[in-house]
């Protein structure tokens, strides 16, 4: 891939860390504008977490640590969080409850589905 690949056709770069080798997701703005506003048509309480979710996947890495557990930096980079089986460690998580969707689940949703794979189990909406 060139630069030009990324710049020409719109390209965007989120990246996916495996077993402490990085994996480059490729897909194009356009998908992720997608996702951003289906879920947001399907779920218009979650648009402004869906697009802190899209902030998360451009710009801060996300850990695949094994089976369905995701380590995900926090927007503000400062911090990091497990989300694990559809469940996360963060405080808008832990104050909402179970099934709560804070904007890391939805980032790995985002980022898994970008990268052509399945939709999580308890995953996203997106
Ligand atoms: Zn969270």
């Amino acid at each position: 891939m060139t630069k030009c690949d990324i710049v020409c056709n719109n390209m965007i770069v989120g990246r996916l860390v495996s077993h402490g080798k990085e994996e480059i997701v490729v897909a194009t703005i356009e998908a992720l504008r997608g996702l951003v506003e289906r879920g947001s048509r399907d779920n218009p309480h979650l648009m402004g977490r869906l697009e802190k979710a899209a902030f998360i996947v451009l710009l801060r890495p996300i850990e695949s640590l094994g089976e369905s557990t995701y380590r995900v930096a926090s927007e503000d980079a400062l911090k990091s969080y497990i989300v694990q089986n559809g469940q996360c460690e963060c405080p808008d998580y832990v104050r909402h409850g179970n099934g709560h969707f804070c904007k890391h689940r939805l980032a790995v949703g985002m980022l898994v589905r970008l990268n052509g794979r399945k939709p999580l189990k308890g995953g996203a909406p997106v």
